[in-house]
């Protein structure tokens, strides 16, 4: 047996990269990249998939391996020896109206969340609470198919994971979504299983489900799951769950430094009136104050407010706390990592060269391993459906991005979003989506009436929602539109010609006996000579001892009149296969 090398690369490598990794020189990897399809440079970038398919194809002993997705590598700082205990960070998910929101009112003795569209949460948003004196951050997340947004920048965000059934409705599918996303971002769960002052509700019927399916066993079944019965209308065993998230976060030495330059993650950002850019950050080390200098991303600022969540004003914010700030002075981007500058001059340098540096990633062409699939398969007849995305905020609309993305078609038609955006519809944006077949979607944003205008003059559709799944829907319907009609062709029966009566340059008139299912006017029929097919004709009609018939069936004879396309010299033993042939629309 041959050794096989495990080399480790990240989820995306530059050709450069990758042939140093691998020992090999650039243009043998160039080389065997054209072979199979794809011209790229030095600088091109190739994600996990391609890299690995192009090892294969080179025969190399050597198998890839993903390094700690980006995100685990974010971890940026290294704790110290005196690192101190901080609060855990803990995710409230679930399926939609299993009472993810009256939970987290429950917990906070408050209305969260006012401005809900459809009841759907559309970003993160961050709360605290204490119980026995421990302080616990609580994330509200984005639900449902904008779990992928989350997933990458998650992943080192929750600690904890709780995930709220419904006692009344069992596990749905963004129930099995939200224990997935635990499972990858490493958290730890808790199930609350929600509702139970219901008349129908059935707690053992979820446990025996998350048991049986998903591998949560609770522990008073012997498993290791902490499952809490609650109910957030009464507000029955809430404390219960919340001591028992605290102890399951016990397990995990949650630990933060306190005594070095604040850092964590950007949750949210958005424009508002009269405050500029408001930033939803959770400091992950450090203590963060007004006045400090902020480099997240491209963006920075200096802190002119920070409040916590009910508004009131913070002087400091330590581990695990979430605040909204003012003073960056452009939106920095959902899952960016903050950092503390010395000053405004240094805080403006670090963004500069973040910039730099994010503008030669993008100049850096991403070919993916579905690409490289695609020019395998000569997949060439594919639809485009152009989008442009535009949102309230970042956290928005990261999501509807990512949720687009995600939207299946098999291949046949592909979603390209060619531009996005935070803040209401623009001229550009009309002016970017004009003759390319482009929608615009706007979401929870709006569209001013001179914008409005234009776009009619220049044919651009805009569609505006303020509900995620809807904007999917459409999105979904308006890429069924594109996909070409199925043909489906439906049997009837089968006939044997007996004897043919008159044959004229466009008509066939001739009797059979029905073999099988039946004869009926109105249809198609192939018209087969020892089994191979000489024509298709139409029946116009059929006859029953010269009555003209609906239906004549299996065993009986029949009269035909056939319309044809050009003359057919239909014989005695031919056999005509009855059948109709409809376009279908497909779906997705
Ligand atoms: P979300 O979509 O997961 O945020 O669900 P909501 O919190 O909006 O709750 C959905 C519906 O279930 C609302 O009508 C709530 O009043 C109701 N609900 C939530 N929790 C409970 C509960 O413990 N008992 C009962 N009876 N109803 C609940």
């Amino acid at each position: 047996m041959r050794q096989e090398k495990i080399v480790a690369i990240t989820d995306s490598v530059t050709v450069g990269e990758l042939a140093d990794t691998l020992g090999l020189s650039v243009t043998t990897l160039i080389g065997e990249l054209f072979k199979n399809g794809i011209a790229a440079t030095i600088n091109q970038r190739l994600d996990f998939e391609t890299a690995s398919i192009i090892v294969e194809e080179l025969g190399l002993d050597v198998r890839l391996e993903k390094k700690a997705a980006v995100a685990h590598e974010r971890k940026m700082h290294k704790l110290s020896d005196h690192a101190v205990s901080r609060p855990p960070i803990v995710a409230v998910m679930g399926h939609v109206d299993h009472g993810k929101t009256s939970l987290l009112d429950a917990i906070l003795g408050q209305k969260t969340v006012d401005d809900e569209a459809g009841g759907i949460t559309q970003h993160i948003s961050a709360y605290q609470t204490e119980r026995n004196g421990r302080m616990m951050t609580l994330l509200d997340t984005p639900g449902h198919e904008a779990f992928a947004a989350l997933r990458q920048h998650g992943a080192t965000l929750t600690d904890v994971v709780i995930i709220v059934v419904a006692a009344d409705d069992g596990v749905k599918p963004q129930t099995v979504e939200a224990i997935r996303f635990a499972r990858t971002a490493h958290a730890k769960i808790v199930v609350a299983i929600n509702k139970i002052d219901k008349e129908a509700a059935n707690p053992d019927m979820v446990k025996a489900q998350l048991a049986s399916e998903h591998g949560l066993n609770p522990e008073e079944w012997n498993g290791d799951t902490v499952m809490v019965e609650v109910s957030a209308k009464t507000g029955q065993n809430i404390d219960k769950l919340l001591d028992m998230v605290l102890l399951v976060a016990d397990m995990e030495d949650l630990r933060a430094d306190e005594d070095v330059p604040a850092e964590g993650l950007v949750i949210e950002a958005h424009m508002e009136k009269g405050r500029g850019a408001v930033v939803g950050l959770l400091v992950e080390n450090g203590h963060l104050k007004p006045g400090h200098y902020l480099v997240a991303g491209q963006a920075y600022g200096h802190i002119r407010t920070m409040q916590n969540f009910r508004g009131d004003t913070l002087k400091d914010a330590g581990p695990s706390t979430p605040v909204n700030v003012t003073g960056f002075k452009e939106l920095p981007q959902f899952g960016d990592v903050f950092r503390i500058a010395k000053n405004e001059k240094e805080a403006r340098t670090i963004a500069t060269a973040n910039r730099i540096e994010q503008e030669k990633l993008a100049a850096t062409t991403n070919v993916t391993g579905a690409d490289i699939l695609k020019l395998m398969n000569q997949q060439y007849d594919s639809e485009d459906f152009n989008v442009v995305v535009k949102a309230d905020v970042q956290g928005s609309l990261t999501s509807v991005v990512d949720s687009l993305k995600l939207i299946e078609t098999g291949g046949e038609v592909t979603l390209h979003v060619i531009g996005t955006g935070v803040g209401s519809i623009t001229e550009k944006d009309i002016h970017l989506a004009t003759g390319k077949n482009t929608v615009i979607y706007g979401f929870n944003v709006d569209l001013p009436p001179s914008v409005k205008r234009l776009a009619t003059r220049e044919r651009v559709e805009v569609r505006l929602f303020n509900i995620i799944y809807e904007l999917l829907d459409d999105a979904k319907q308006s890429m069924e539109n594109l996909l070409a009609p199925e043909v489906v062709e439906t049997e009837i029966g089968e006939l044997e010609i007996k004897g043919v009566f008159r044959t004229l340059r466009d008509e066939v008139i001739a009797g059979g006996k029905v073999l099988s299912g039946k004869a009926t006017a109105d249809v198609l029929a192939r018209v087969k000579r020892k089994g191979e097919q000489i024509a298709e004709v139409e029946v116009t009609s059929v006859q029953r001892q010269q009555q003209a018939a609906k239906d004549v069936f299996e065993g009986e004879m029949c009269g035909l009149n056939l319309k044809t396309t050009k003359k057919l010299n239909l014989e005695e033993g031919d056999h005509l296969e009855f059948f109709t042939r409809e376009l279908v629309k497909k779906t997705l």
